[in-house]
């Protein structure tokens, strides 16, 4: 007998749209190389230049300022990667942040946070200034929202602070599309990365947005692609597929509202069925569609395993890479004991979900978390 699926695994990856779908099978058999003259390449060029325009719009970006890559790993790899001095980084920024700025050869200074899992930019106002002063080689990353927690991050006021003490403000802003506005001028943030696969669009292709005037060496050399910023033939159908989703996602106006009834639906049923249960992050201004709930004593990875031969997909912390065993590395940065960094899940939801798939999970939800075999 087949169970059932609930897929409340959002924040992990979407499903594709059923518009990038559509644009995507279009683009397979479209044209030819982009970077050819003829009216083949040009076909081809139209296609990622009309995605582009997409995407920009999406962000308030120019579409000059936008670069396509591989995804958000690569975006945020790149910025890490571009001969900072020094890095200013928080504890709850995701691996594709941490891991590069620790191997980039700069002088890494962790910022601080709340236990609400708000960064302290106010706080972090001496060591932005005191990182490398007078070099123009500061970076502040701060991410939009936090893909464990959903928390909102004072992006506007990281800006303002870095750009008082002459630093750089790259913005890790992959969560928030489809769930929140994204501005990318009104944020003043010079570097932005994104991700498609998190907002409709097909996985494994991306963009680093890049204001002008903003040094940043090129990332794949070798190629005139990209404005010579990130070589390499485009991947056309993914770029297209990444587009389509940007413009869908542009039109759905009240997506946050419908996600908020749901996820308020969601918490009450959890606070109900397991009063011991911690909502991380509910004291902070949160996405709509995020929930992370820890259920001290109990272990994730088990309550995870549950759910999912119950039918229902969650995850544990981050686990956007597999295998992913332990603590949450966010709900420490936060100051969280091991009882609730352990014993977190992540319930995210998505354009689709619908009343059922909330009363799904509280079903298999009240089902396993009694059970003793669970215990941490
Ligand atoms: N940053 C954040 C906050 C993310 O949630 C993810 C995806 N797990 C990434 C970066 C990496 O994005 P991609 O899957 O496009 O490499």
């Amino acid at each position: 007998m087949t169970v059932a699926r609930t897929y409340l695994d959002h924040n992990a990856s979407v499903p594709l749209s059923a518009e990038a779908r559509a644009a995507m099978t279009a683009a397979l058999d479209a044209g030819g190389n982009p970077s050819s003259v003829h009216a083949e390449g040009r076909a081809a060029r139209g296609i990622i230049e009309a995605a582009r325009e997409q995407v920009a719009r999406l962000v308030n970006a120019k579409p000059s300022e936008v670069v396509f890559t591989s995804g958000a790993t690569e975006a945020n790899s790149w910025v890490m990667g571009g001969g900072w001095q020094a890095i200013c980084v928080a504890g709850i920024e995701h691996d594709s942040v941490l891991a590069p700025a620790r191997e980039s050869g700069a002088k890494v200074i962790d910022l601080p946070v709340h236990a609400t899992g708000v960064v302290d930019v106010a706080g972090s106002a001496d060591q932005i200034a005191q990182a490398a002063p007078g070099t123009g080689r500061t970076l502040v990353s701060l991410m939009l929202a936090n893909n464990e927690t959903g928390v909102i991050q004072p992006v506007a006021e990281a800006a303002a602070r870095a750009h008082e003490h002459g630093a750089v403000l790259h913005v890790d802003a992959v969560q928030a599309p489809g769930r929140i506005a994204v501005d990318f001028a009104a944020l003043g943030a010079d570097l932005l990365a994104l991700s498609a696969h998190k907002m409709g669009g097909p996985r494994g292709v991306g963009a680093l947005i890049i204001r002008d005037g903003t040094v940043l060496p090129a990332f794949v050399k070798g190629g005139g692609q990209e404005r010579r910023r990130r070589g390499g033939t485009e991947n056309v159908a993914g770029i297209a597929g990444f587009g389509a989703a940007a413009a869908a996602i542009a039109r759905d106006k009240d997506v946050a509202e419908r996600l908020a009834k749901l996820r308020t639906r969601l918490e009450d049923g959890v606070r109900r069925t397991t009063p011991g249960a911690v909502i991380v992050g509910a004291d902070a201004e949160r996405l709509a569609n995020t929930s992370c709930i820890a259920l001290p004593g109990k272990a994730a990875e088990t309550l995870v395993i549950k759910l999912d031969l119950a039918g229902v997909a969650v995850s544990a912390g981050a686990a956007c890479s597999s295998g992913k065993v332990g603590a949450s590395h966010v709900l420490e940065a936060m100051g969280m004991p091991a009882e609730i960094t352990r014993s977190a899940i992540r319930v995210s939801l998505g354009p689709h979900t619908s009343e059922t798939d909330i009363a799904a999970f509280l079903a298999v939800w009240e089902k396993i978390a009694g059970d003793a075999a669970l215990a941490a």
